[in-house]
């Protein structure tokens, strides 16, 4: 293995998909603008703070993934226009300086950094690489040879050089800045898996051994609970709390702490004519000398330590990619945390060859898992008006690429959420997506703030109708409250033909779109007014989509009254609570009569409560909503459930398939109180008198339906009458939540 220190100053990036780079153009080796020079200077600046809370501190600023992608971002800058570098620039460290307290020493060979690679794109570019710094670069289209790699996890601790001289532990010393480090081997030796002296029969006269010192889970979540106890602040992670061990002036206190340790790195020198250990490897029980990676971690098995068991010899670079995928997954059934997984060229002589850059080894690096949490940069603040005129501000950002996908927009919720994040024009912000969670922007990062950027704030008025928008007191959200807002209706307009609600099939936003826009559709009832020879001249329509639209929208009409009730969009009302007031009130006239003048009658039913019956009673009390209601039943919705309905038994009752018509004032009960009452025993309610109405119900100053019933024979019943109807037929009125026995 090479000990030489690396030399090269080739620090080419391999094309990245870095979310920050379009605003600052390619990197193309021209001096930067000013805007560059000042970004770097930020970056450098917030990145040198972020590395001291992190190492010196162990007490990070930022999380990892984000500090990964703006030292990136630095990088290209840098490797842009190499007259950015700066001495200090974080680009030209490892790691952190050594802390007080400690002796700082110097390492014999420096302990350097894994490149980084963020995808299997990525990590292909470094292959490519690699096979150029070993001349073995294909002709163009040729397939990549392939070189064997060991993958080995990527444990997030904290790297260990353990100096053993004729087998005996002398001296263990943490990373620092790579080239010195703290002498802690007091601390070190109270760890198990971190043997005193080497389990072989003809140690050599010194060797270095490196590797990863960790804190399980486990003990992490203790060492937490403890300081919390005492009122101390707790560890950000377990690679923190292991930093923070290590450093502990009081051995006995790492003792407690239980840390474990991997090794991954083995350090033999060439025996020397005088060594005593010449003999070694040449015989006894002691293992070979190593000449691939993988012999190394045997040797180092053999010699006692303790190596991570999940290591795989991988013969290409599909193997490669299994391996990644595999750990992936499988990563948070280990009892310690990795973030990603190292691939090293397993040949000793080839590593030697690929050589080292500044700060990495040539042969080497890490694939890190999907990151959650990225920084991007804000292109812009736009607002969505839902279909209820809520408006929600949306931040649109540069394309990251998190939890396997790629984010741009996340939704800041309301005006509150948008003052507490303190965004500005331009702002570089974090943004969080973990699996199938909605992206969100967690904060900004007011260092990397551009000069004179604007504070954002919701607009005063609507960006899609412009009237003036309205935020009530006490309540989080602002809103449109202009009914004929096309925003509200196109929302209105989406959530009807939705799957849950009546569920028709092509009529997509688009062409919801065209179809406001083109004022064609003013209320959900207009779209039971298109003909399918309009609908055939609209953009991307054809005479067959066009007349299977038609057929869909008239399908619809069939759809059972809780889908039409669920349908209309009323605050609150989503499909398990339209089911339960679809099963109470058999029409929407029955519950618009309970809504408005017994909301009690609505509470009564099981999972609906006051909420949902003020929505609802503000809902039938809004007139364009009564002329939507008016307008429905104009295009042949009945709006109530159909006989047929099966399964919730809707509709079904003593009066089933007995009709009523009402007329004149009754002694106590109100017309929709009645009709209601007739409903909920399944009978129906028309406004005109035929020779099918089973009876009309007539109060006083009954009119001309009265006239006309008695004409026709039609069997009439006053309120009297039609109580002992209820009554005979076996409803009951408090089955029903109507106990309106004395109205
Ligand atoms: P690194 O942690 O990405 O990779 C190098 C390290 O990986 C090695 O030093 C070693 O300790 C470790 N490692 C684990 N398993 C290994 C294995 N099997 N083989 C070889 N090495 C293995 O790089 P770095 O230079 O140590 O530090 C950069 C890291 O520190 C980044 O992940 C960065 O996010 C983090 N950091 C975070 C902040 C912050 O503010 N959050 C600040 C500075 C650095």
């Amino acid at each position: 293995m090479s000990e030489s220190a690396p030399s090269s100053q080739n620090r080419e990036d391999p094309a990245t998909s870095s979310p920050l780079r379009s605003v600052r153009g390619e990197g193309n080796g021209r001096p930067a603008g000013a805007a560059e020079a000042q970004r770097a200077a930020e970056l450098r600046a917030l990145l040198q703070r972020a590395a001291h809370a992190y190492y010196v501190l162990d007490a990070p600023l930022l999380e990892d993934p984000v500090y990964d992608r703006l030292y990136r971002e630095l990088l290209e800058l840098e490797s842009a226009d190499p007259s950015l570098i700066t001495p200090d620039s974080p680009s030209q460290r490892v790691g952190g300086a050594p802390a007080e307290g400690f002796t700082s020493v110097e390492h014999r060979i420096p302990l350097l950094s894994l490149d980084n690679a963020f995808s299997f794109a990525e990590l292909e570019a470094w292959y490519r690489k690699l096979l150029r710094a070993l001349d073995r670069e294909p002709a163009a289209e040729a397939p990549l040879p392939a070189l064997a790699m060991v993958g080995e996890l990527k444990i997030d601790g904290n790297a260990l050089a353990l100096s053993y001289v004729n087998g005996l532990l002398v001296r263990a010393a943490t990373r620092g800045d790579g080239e010195r480090g703290e002498e802690i081997t007091a601390n070190v030796r109270t760890i198990a898996s971190v043997p005193l002296r080497l389990q072989l029969e003809h140690p050599p006269a010194w060797v270095e051994v490196r590797g990863e010192a960790l804190i399980p889970d486990a003990s992490f979540a203790a060492i937490n609970a403890e300081r919390q106890a005492r009122g101390e602040s707790v560890f950000a992670n377990p690679r923190n709390a292991c930093a923070g061990t290590l450093r502990q002036l009081d051995p006995r206190v790492v003792a407690a702490r239980r840390l474990s340790f991997f090794a991954y790195t083995l350090h033999l020198p060439d025996p020397g004519p005088a060594d005593s250990s010449a003999a070694h490897g040449e015989g006894g029980g002691d293992p070979p000398r190593p000449t691939s990676q993988w012999q190394a971690l045997q040797w180092l098995q053999a010699a006692g330590f303790q190596v991570n068991p999940h290591r795989e010899r991988l013969e290409d670079l599909a193997a490669v990619e299994r391996f990644c995928t595999a750990w992936q997954e499988r990563r948070t059934s280990l009892p310690y945390a990795t973030d990603g997984v190292v691939l090293k060229l397993d040949d000793l002589r080839l590593q030697d060859e690929a050589g080292f850059t500044q700060k990495a080894p040539r042969w080497a690096v890490a694939l890190k898992y999907p990151a959650e949490e990225a920084p991007s940069r804000l292109l812009r603040l736009s607002c969505q008006v839902g279909r209820t005129g809520v408006v929600t501000p949306v931040a649109e950002f540069e394309p990251v690429p998190l939890a396997g996908t790629s984010v741009s927009r996340a939704t800041l919720h309301n005006a509150d959420r948008l003052a507490e994040l303190d965004l500005h024009g331009g702002d570089t912000i974090v943004v969080r997506k973990a699996g199938e969670i909605i992206p969100e922007v967690v904060r900004v990062l007011p260092e990397l703030r551009p000069a004179g950027a604007r504070p954002l704030s919701l607009p005063h008025t609507c960006p899609e109708c412009g009237s003036e928008l309205v935020r009530e007191e006490g309540e989080a959200a602002t809103r449109c409250v202009n009914s004929s807002c096309p925003a509200i209706l196109r929302g209105s307009l989406r959530h009807w033909v939705s799957k849950g609600a009546l569920d028709v099939d092509g009529l997509g936003l688009k062409l919801i779109e065209q179809l406001v826009d083109r004022g064609l559709v003013r209320s959900i009832a207009d779209l039971y007014r298109l003909d399918a020879a309009l609908l055939a001249s609209l953009e991307r329509m054809g005479e067959k989509s066009a007349s299977n639209l038609v057929a869909a929208l008239a399908a619809s009409r069939s759809r059972p009254w809780h889908r039409q009730l669920y349908g209309l969009g009323i605050h609150h009302v989503g499909e398990v609570n339209a089911k339960a007031l679809a099963r109470a009130f058999a029409s929407v006239s029955a519950l618009a009569a309970a809504a408005t003048t017994e909301p009690e009658r609505i509470t009564a039913v099981f999972g609906i409560g006051a909420e949902i019956a003020q929505s609802l009673s503000q809902w039938f009390a809004t007139p364009a909503n009564q002329a939507l209601l008016q307008a429905l039943g104009d295009v042949g919705f009945s709006l109530a459930a159909s006989p047929e309905e099966g399964g919730d038994q809707v509709g079904q009752g003593p009066l089933t398939g007995q009709s009523f018509v009402l007329t004149g004032t009754l002694p106590s009960l109100s017309r929709s109180q009645a009709q209601a009452l007739i409903e909920a025993a399944g009978g129906k309610v028309s406004g005109a008198v035929s020779k099918r109405t089973s009876f009309v119900v007539a109060g006083a100053e009954a009119g001309s339906k009265l006239t006309k019933a008695e004409s026709l024979g039609v069997a009439v019943l006053d309120e009297e009458g039609l109580r002992a109807l209820l009554a005979g037929a076996g409803a009951s009125v408090e089955e029903n939540g109507a106990s309106g026995s004395d109205r």
